[in-house]
């Protein structure tokens, strides 16, 4: 027993060895992977429910890597978070969505981009400089940008975020809640902070029509949403029935794999010419 004790613990200790590795390369590889631009968009058409118009797409990135290939933001956004390069990448997407929402504008294609934000770059008092930059080099119209934030982004409501917040807004641009349902949400933020949507986590939708909880939570966000005035987005729509029950309880706009799964820009822009007939 003794000696399966140390084989485990050995076991552990090397798993542990090779994990932090692993970290130290990724972390290492993310410096050079912004000056070798290895990064890029991924987009994700958000469908309205109404009109079944395409109205934007949310920016994802990617890391390709030379020898890895496509790593997911899953694998290495925790360890820029970590290391603070979050806000170079960051404010990288942030620029290449502005430059892409301002060609689809140009080509006759209104389409909202919306960018996740990290708690750093939120908690950066140069936030909306960064912001008005993108903008002015991109020429996009402030309208056609939507920033997400996450409920626990906005717990620790420090004067430094709730101005990055007004800031951000007063330029017109669109803020909308990600993840919203999963946090400890202090309800009254979201009057206040004059959010533009609530985008309803994916882990309800995604068994919406098979679990009650799933199903009562929706709606009750989105009735919450309607009083609010603001729009309710369903995230991880995968089938028909998803958004038949979506329809049903007036949810305003739909993005998941049933509409599209995250691609290359001209993905979004072929389906907007063809949904959108313009
Ligand atoms: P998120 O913001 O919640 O993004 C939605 C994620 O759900 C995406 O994963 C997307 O591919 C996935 N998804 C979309 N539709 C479906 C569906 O129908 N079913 C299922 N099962 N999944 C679906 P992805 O691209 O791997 O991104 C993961 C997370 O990484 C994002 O979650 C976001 O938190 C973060 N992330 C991505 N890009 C950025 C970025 O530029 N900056 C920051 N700070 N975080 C980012
Ligand atoms: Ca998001
Ligand atoms: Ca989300
Ligand atoms: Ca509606």
């Amino acid at each position: 027993a003794k000696a399966s004790g140390r084989n485990t613990h050995r076991f552990f200790a090397e798993a542990m060895n090779v994990e932090a590795v692993a970290h130290l390369s990724i972390r290492n590889g993310l410096r050079r992977a912004l000056e070798r631009g290895e990064f890029l968009i991924h987009y994700q058409p958000q469908i309205s429910l109404d009109t079944g118009k395409v109205m934007g797409a949310e920016a994802l990135v990617r890391w390709n890597h030379p020898e890895r290939g496509m790593i997911p933001p899953g694998s290495f956004i925790p360890i820029a978070e970590d290391s603070g390069l979050i806000v170079p990448i960051g404010e990288w997407v942030l620029r290449e969505a502005c430059r892409q929402a301002a060609q689809w504008s140009a080509a006759g294609l209104p389409l909202t981009v919306a960018v996740n934000l990290s708690a750093r770059q939120l908690q950066r008092p140069d936030l909306a400089d960064t912001v008005v930059a993108a903008l002015a080099d991109s020429g996009l119209d402030p309208l056609f940008l939507e920033l997400e934030l996450t409920e626990s982004m906005l717990i620790e409501n420090t004067d430094v975020v709730l101005a990055n917040i007004r800031k951000v807004k007063a330029l017109g641009v669109q803020l909308s809640i990600d993840d919203f349902g999963t946090g400890y949400s202090n309800l009254a933020y979201i009057g206040k902070l004059a959010v533009d949507k609530l985008k309803i986590d994916r882990s309800f939708i995604l068994d919406l029509c098979r679990n009650h909880d799933s199903a009562r939570i929706t709606a009750a966000v989105i009735q919450m949403a309607h009083s609010l005035n603001l729009t309710a987005v369903a995230e991880g729509v995968e089938d028909d029935d998803t958004v038949a029950h979506l329809r049903h309880l007036r949810c305003d706009v739909a993005q998941g794999y049933h509409f599209g799964r995250p691609g290359p820009a001209d993905a979004v822009e072929r389906m907007a010419r063809h949904a959108n007939s313009v």
